[in-house]
């Protein structure tokens, strides 16, 4: 079986082969590698590999490893779902968070971010397929919230996120990620300034770079199988 290395470095070129094949400078594309329930150890082997962002879903999972890791200038995102009670330890540790779908939770979030710390960085989830279970926004909100986001000082709205139907088919997951690149765009010619769009992970991440990901969320192809979520 390949080492964690190995499979860092194959990721890395299959990044770049599918950005050529699709016209886009890999440059573009930042690798985000998912630690979700990983141990310390696997971390650093991944930082000994050249890996620096890492992404979390689950703050009692996250906090211990961020404090263990404290000695690496590291990177945290938080992709997971934001509670209102887990916001300040966000706010704290994190230098972006990828779910974010209300204004209530992204006030408390601006509110509770240490001054001595530069604005957490956010990207906006949407939904963009009406599925019950996950979260973000109707394409139609978003402006609204746009707006009012701008009032947070301490928040640096960066773009967008969203994540398929686990069991899309390649054309289902190039129209979601189409979708939420026009969307950006629409956005920006409204006069945003947004240079995110977090979408991809192992299983679709072919999609999501040809059509204009920024940041892939990868896990299992870094990593190996989670044995649980
Ligand atoms: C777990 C997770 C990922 C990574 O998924 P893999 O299939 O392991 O690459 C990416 N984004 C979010 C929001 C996740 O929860």
């Amino acid at each position: 079986m390949a080492t964690l290395k190995e499979r860092l470095s194959q990721l890395h070129s299959r990044i770049s082969s599918t950005a050529q094949s699709c016209d886009r400078d890999p440059s573009d594309i930042m690798l985000l590698a998912v630690s979700k329930t990983r141990p310390v150890e696997d971390i650093r082997e991944a930082v000994a590999a050249g890996q620096r962002a890492f992404g979390e879903n689950y703050l009692q999972d996250a906090l211990p490893k961020i404090h263990a890791l404290q000695d690496l200038a590291l990177e945290w995102h938080f992709i997971g779902r934001i509670q209102s009670n887990k916001t300040r330890d966000i706010a704290e540790n994190f230098s972006w968070v990828h779910a974010l779908d209300k204004f209530k939770h992204a006030r408390r979030l601006n509110d509770q971010r240490p001054p001595d710390l530069p604005p957490l960085n956010a990207c906006i989830q949407l939904n963009l397929t009406g599925e019950q279970s996950k979260g973000g926004i109707d394409a139609q909100e978003l402006p609204g919230l746009l707006e009012k986001l701008l009032q947070l000082p301490h928040l640096r709205i960066r773009g967008l996120m969203t994540m398929p139907p686990a069991n899309a088919g390649e054309t289902l997951q190039h129209q979601v990620f189409g979708d939420l690149r026009k969307l950006l765009q629409k956005m920006n010619a409204q006069g945003h300034n947004l240079d995110t769009l977090s979408m991809g992970m192992s299983g679709d991440m072919q999609a999501a770079i040809c059509e204009g990901a920024t940041m892939v969320r990868i896990g299992t192809a870094i990593f190996g199988p989670r044995n649980s979520t």
